[in-house]
């Protein structure tokens, strides 16, 4: 039996809440009908009831690190940890994403071709794992660690074929220094334009969407200049610290880029001081991100929700409910910050023909929370149930 209802108060359903009961019908792990009002399921399909429930897509979270585990400097362990157990802390990682309602992630950043090696396996009941293998980045720069240091143009379109033959996704670029590398500058560009347009050149010719790691506003510039697809943190730190300007956010707005800001912490966990100096040093804090944030949703930029999660102890897997929570307490309008969580983040993963959207036909990704997460966004921290190709998660 693979037929399943969920009766609902209410749906957002990729876009814009329907209020006044729901009926959504799934099969072959699809959905199948999406009724309003009081509709009766059809004979012989159980059904859950959720009086108090809202269900939403699967929610996508846009930017992890499936090989980090979350631990202190979870990054830069990355060297020194066996590849045999990169498997276990995968699948760890994908658990803890599912359990909080995520059902896509998009991996920007393992240690060299992990994740892609791991999703040759095809393990079923997990999220679905959009994935750039390891970050091309230069010689000992940031996230030299997971195993993407090239040099020169010859180098970089080298690292560009070698990622699609290994089944990647879309090509990650660390186009500026970041936190937790040390000798490594936020401020700067790591690459010359030459070397970015090379990069993008070869991943376009092989049918695959650039991102960018950029903190430095400079960075930011010369992603612009170049026509990047995606730009991660998007910070736009200068010696002076990080203030995204209007004038860019309206530029970036314009050019239809998509920016993942990577906000969202644990609450429940205290940043070390040495995390929150080290920060400081790359220039940023917690109220210097989510200013950027909301500087950039008030341009009109095209945003996806995206944490970075893996990378420490606050930033566990699963995460992504906070990230929304902070687009919220920054000014972003809630219906904005679901839609970036999914219909969005679906379309800029490459799959938005199939997940982000309550609609018939599309993967029965499913997520029920107990309230009204258009109307208070802390919903979300209430999971009644989640869906994954139609199956309820455990
Ligand atoms: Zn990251």
């Amino acid at each position: 039996m693979t037929k399943r209802a969920i009766r609902v108060a209410r749906m957002f359903d990729g876009e814009r809440l329907v209020d006044g009961g729901v009926l959504v019908l799934l099969d072959g792990g699809r959905i199948v009908d999406v009724q309003r009002g009081r509709a009766e399921a059809p004979e012989g399909w159980p059904v859950r009831e959720e009086p108090n429930g809202t269900v939403l897509p699967g929610l996508v979270d846009a930017h992890v690190h499936l090989c980090a585990d979350a631990g202190p400097d979870a990054l830069g362990r990355l060297a020194e940890r066996p590849e045999t157990d990169l498997d276990a802390v995968v699948e760890a990682s994908l658990r803890a994403h599912l359990a909080a309602g995520v059902t896509t992630v998009r991996d920007l950043g393992d240690r060299r071709g992990a994740v892609l090696r791991w999703r040759a396996r095809e393990v079923r009941d997990l999220p679905t794992v959009v994935a750039s293998g390891a970050p091309v980045t230069t010689v000992g720069g940031h996230c030299w660690s997971m195993g993407g240091e090239v040099s020169g143009v010859d180098g970089i379109r080298e690292a560009v074929r070698l990622k699609a033959a290994a089944g990647a996704d879309l090509v990650k670029v660390m186009a500026s220094g970041g936190v937790f590398t040390p000798g490594t500058d936020t401020t700067r560009p790591q690459f010359t334009d030459q070397e970015l347009t090379a990069a993008l050149t070869q991943s376009h010719d092989l049918g695959l969407p650039v991102t960018v790691h950029a903190h430095a506003l400079n960075a930011v510039e010369q992603a612009l200049r170049v026509g990047v697809d995606g730009i991660e943190h998007c910070t736009c730190v200068t010696a002076t610290g990080a203030h995204v300007p209007d004038e860019v956010a309206d530029r970036l707005a314009a050019s239809g880029v998509a920016v993942c800001a990577t906000l969202g912490t644990d609450p429940a966990v205290v940043t070390p001081p040495e995390v929150v100096a080290m920060a400081a040093r790359a220039g940023l804090s917690a109220a210097t991100l989510r200013d950027g944030a909301a500087t950039l949703h008030r341009a009109g930029v095209r945003l996806v929700a995206g944490s970075d999660a893996g990378l420490g102890p606050a930033k566990p897997h699963g995460i992504l409910p906070e990230t929304l929570v902070e687009y919220v307490a920054c000014g972003i309008p809630a219906t904005a910050a679901l839609a970036a969580a999914t219909s969005v983040g679906a379309e800029v993963c490459g799959l938005g023909r199939r997940k982000g959207r309550v609609r018939p036909g599309f993967e029965a990704d499913l997520l029920v929370v107990d309230g009204d997460p258009t109307s208070d966004i802390s919903a979300l921290r209430r999971p009644l149930a989640v869906y994954r190709a139609g199956n309820p998660v455990r």
